[in-house]
């Protein structure tokens, strides 16, 4: 019989359980100081902090001459890749946010708190902070000694480096956050001569405190008392959503190695009680009491675990993505078998398909035609009969824009009033026209009639809209 602990390099083993006693469950009374550990996941985790790059560097990218994304709150539009939204095409925009709360819903009811683990501003911050506390501070036993002793002056230097570090960082968010709002150029000049405007200082300043307390001292409790998802996330996860899970059928009953016991005859499960895995998560949490309302599922715990196995020499995923249902039958419904899941996409589809439409008959001059009904028509003295329309013209272009007026429709069509227009940029102009048609032209009561307005810019850059309304005759005319 072979003696597999002999395998087993006892040594850091030992140094897992002197460490264990550190770690408790967070119950919320004192900061986390989290381990950290490489792994696949935490690989990952980095990964998709790079989104967040998108934020800083974002306001910088120009399209057309212009900030590719800018939110013009003051004008009240709002551009994205030359194409300019007005007020009255917002509902673009709700669409887009009914579509990101669906894709939370979906990713959340497949694969748990994936947004919160891997994505949310308040996880990478809080990551990026404690990064720059280890390499100040050291290791967690080493901040903890820290926090307890008296202050000196090493104490403070240590301390002042990482609240500037953080002050700096969260500036910079404050900052990038305000970008977004504003040409990003220029509000780095105005920053620089000290030039800017009270709004955009209070913004900065509320985001730079914001991050600096939220990252900085709130951090896992952010994740456990005040954010709104990790209080719903709760009714669209079940039993087949797949998230960190500790397997207790292969764990239980947990038990420290003992010294001498052959592996392959010991008494106590894979668990090791290590407590590693609570070591290394953020939040705190002891994921093998099952799944818990603090789990932001980052999977850290994973990495943490088999790590401990792959020393210990047994089997790897004793924590791994895995559901409740699929830990107690062996077996796990497939995505595609679940209601919800495909109520969640045919809404997601829903709100895309018209996000994708608004954009592409999101035209740059915008026309709408409103015939007017008091009168219907007006027999004129010449024989002929006039309709009246009144044109509105929504100029999205990026400059004030003249236009010409054209109309087309029954033989012999007239357009009477104004043929040119001058439409400021962002700005709405209604104008009165007159179309006159002989009567012998007439063969029906009501024919098509097409509007269309077309405009040059500076560069030569030409800009159309076109509009179909109804000409209406009289029935006695239409009879003779
Ligand atoms: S689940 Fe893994 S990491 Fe956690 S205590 Fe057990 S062996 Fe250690
Ligand atoms: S229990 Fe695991 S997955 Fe959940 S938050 Fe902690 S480390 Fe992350």
């Amino acid at each position: 019989m072979s003696d597999l602990k002999s395998q087993i390099p006892t040594a850091s083993v030992d140094d897992l359980y002197a460490e264990s006693g550190h770690w408790h469950v967070n119950t919320g009374e004192e900061t986390i100081h989290a381990k950290r550990m490489p792994g696949k996941w935490r690989r990952y985790k980095w990964w998709a902090s790079l989104v967040w790059l998108v934020f800083f560097f974002g306001p910088y990218l120009r399209w057309d001459g212009r900030q590719a994304v800018l939110f013009d709150i003051p004008e009240r539009q709002f551009h994205l890749f030359g194409v300019t939204i007005l007020p009255q095409d917002f509902w673009m925009l709700s669409l887009l946010l009914l579509f990101f709360a669906i894709l939370l819903a979906v990713v959340t009811a497949v694969a748990g708190r994936v947004w919160c683990g891997f994505f949310c501003f308040q996880t990478v911050w809080t990551d990026v902070y404690t990064l720059i506390e280890e390499k100040l501070e050291g290791p967690p036993p080493k901040r903890r000694k820290l926090e307890q002793a008296p202050w000196d002056a090493a104490k403070a230097r240590t301390k002042l480096a990482k609240h500037s570090l953080w002050l700096l960082i969260a500036l910079f968010t404050g900052i990038s956050f305000v970008a977004w709002f504003n040409d990003a150029y220029r509000l780095w000049g105005e920053l620089l001569t000290f030039d800017l405007g009270m709004v955009a200082l209070v913004f900065i300043a509320l985001f730079t405190g914001g991050t600096y307390l939220l990252a900085g001292f709130m951090r896992e409790q952010v994740c456990l008392w005040l954010c709104p998802y990790a209080r719903i996330q709760g009714v669209m996860i079940d039993k087949t959503t797949v998230v960190p899970t500790y397997d207790l059928n292969r764990g239980e009953p947990r038990g420290r190695i003992k010294k001498g016991e052959p592996e392959d005859r010991r008494s106590t499960g894979d668990c090791i009680d290590c407590n590693q895995c609570v070591a290394v998560c953020p939040t705190g949490v002891d994921i093998r009491q099952g799944q818990q309302e603090g789990c932001i599922t980052c999977a850290l715990c994973i990495d943490a675990c088999d790590s401990v196995m792959e020393k210990v020499g047994r089997p790897l995923g004793l924590i791994r993505y895995e559901s409740l249902e699929g830990l107690e039958s062996g077996s796990c419904v497939p995505v595609a078998r679940r209601p919800r899941v495909w109520v969640y996409t045919l809404i997601l589809l829903a709100s895309l398909s018209g996000i994708v439409w608004g954009l592409s008959t999101l035209g740059s001059i915008d026309l709408k035609v409103i015939h007017s009904r008091q009168p219907l028509f007006v027999l004129q003295s010449d024989g002929s009969i006039q309709n009246k329309y009144t044109l509105k013209v929504l100029n999205k272009t990026p400059a004030d824009l003249p236009v010409r007026i054209t109309a087309s429709g029954p033989e012999g069509l007239v357009l009477v009033g104004d043929e040119v227009l001058v439409t400021e940029h962002g700005g709405l102009v209604a104008r009165d026209v007159f179309v006159r048609v002989p009567q012998a032209k007439l063969d029906r009561e009501s024919q098509p009639i097409s509007f269309v307005v077309t405009g040059q810019d500076s560069q030569g850059q030409v800009y159309r809209g076109e509009r179909t309304s109804v000409f209406i005759a009289p029935p006695s005319v239409v009879r003779n």
